[in-house]
């Protein structure tokens, strides 16, 4: 017995050696995008710490270039160069 369209439903297909029905395919394409798209927020979260702690470190470290860059940047911003 094949509980189709779900998740488990899918595997049980694998398991009998056939080729899941389009609703239990369905189901485990809802399932890894869903996973996806949770773990891939919280990394990127997890990454955007890590940089942003990064470019305060360098800014830190090499502050007169940044500002240097910051004036240059804003003066391309506007133009004038
Ligand atoms: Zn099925």
């Amino acid at each position: 017995m094949i509980n189709h369209g779900t998740r488990s439903g899918y595997y049980a297909h694998r398991r009998l050696g056939q080729t899941p029905c389009d609703d239990c395919r369905a189901a485990i394409n809802e399932y890894v995008r869903e996973y996806r798209e949770k773990n891939g927020l919280a990394r990127n979260r997890a990454g955007e710490k890590v940089r942003r702690k990064a470019m305060a470190a360098l800014r830190d470290r090499y502050r007169e270039e940044y500002e240097e860059l910051v004036e240059e940047f804003r003066a391309e911003e506007s133009n004038l160069i």
